[in-house]
């Protein structure tokens, strides 16, 4: 083990929003959640009471062009992302708008067989096309399944599929679960590394109004936290994407991102030895 071993979650910024649809401001998310947890006005503890913020080395942010569909930003990604993994650590990555997932995930299913992937988000996500951007917010998870990047996906809080994304899910055999459908999600039939990825539109704009897609009637934030608590181990990885500050309210949605950086931290914490 190396010196980093003391802190073994890496947090990392991915400042993009090129592949956005509607509306852009999301490659602000990393600096407003970094803000968020350095504000002072809680602490480092976790609700288990961990204090995690020991743990976490923040690597800064990815340099990219912040250019739609750039596949040298997407390289830059994985690129950083497999540097941490090698690093013997666990990549915590903040967005930047949901296309920042596929990359990641190239990196982290080289090193990890059998990944189940645990999706938070009001869309599913499984866009074969969505105005001629392979690489758009709307399709890293049809991207990832077509690559054959994990064993199972999971998608919680889903309550925009329409006929197309729908078909996507069947083709690929994804197991999509709407709000209504939130006590279905078994975590004990979860076998091998987690990766979870939380698109704050998933929980409901009440809570996260911080975000370019408003979709009523998401989780509570409650919910999502009961989701990563019960997360078995390893959780290998996990990205919070999708923060856009020109849409917040007093903040409200980066302390949300921030709350998440540290349950999440302290979840992937279990499976360290
Ligand atoms: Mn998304
Ligand atoms: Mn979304």
């Amino acid at each position: 083990m190396t010196g980093t071993a003391r802190r073994p979650i890496a947090l990392l910024g991915v400042p993009l929003d090129a592949n956005s649809s509607h509306l852009f401001g999301c490659a602000g998310g990393p600096t407003a959640i970094r803000q968020a947890l350095r504000s002072g006005s809680g602490n480092d503890a976790t609700e288990r009471g961990v204090d995690v913020i020991g743990a976490i080395d923040d690597q800064g942010d990815v340099e990219d062009s912040n250019e739609r569909g750039s596949v040298a930003d997407a390289d830059a990604i994985t690129a950083a992302i497999a540097a941490i993994l090698d690093d013997g650590r666990r990549p915590l990555s903040l967005g930047g708008d949901h296309s920042v997932t596929f990359p990641i995930l190239r990196a982290v299913a080289e090193r990890f067989d059998d990944l189940t992937v645990v999706h938070v988000d009001a869309h599913p996500d499984l866009y074969d096309d969505l105005d001629g951007n392979p690489l758009s917010h709307a399709s890293p998870f049809a991207r990832a399944m077509e690559e054959g990047l994990m064993t199972r996906l999971v998608q919680l809080g889903i309550r925009t599929a329409n006929a197309h994304q729908r078909e996507q899910a069947t083709r690929f055999g994804v197991e999509m679960l709407g709000p209504r459908q939130l006590e279905r999600f078994d975590p004990f039939s979860i076998r091998g590394p987690v990766y979870l990825s939380v698109d704050l539109d998933g929980l409901d704009p009440a809570v996260a109004p911080g975000v370019s897609h408003h979709e009523p009637g998401g989780l509570t934030f409650r919910e999502v936290l009961d989701v990563v608590d019960a997360l078995p181990a390893p959780i290998v990885g996990a990205d919070i994407v999708e923060l856009n500050p020109s849409r917040d309210l007093v903040d409200m949605t980066a302390m949300v991102g921030a709350k998440l950086v540290k349950e999440i931290a302290g979840a992937m914490l279990r499976g360290v030895a």
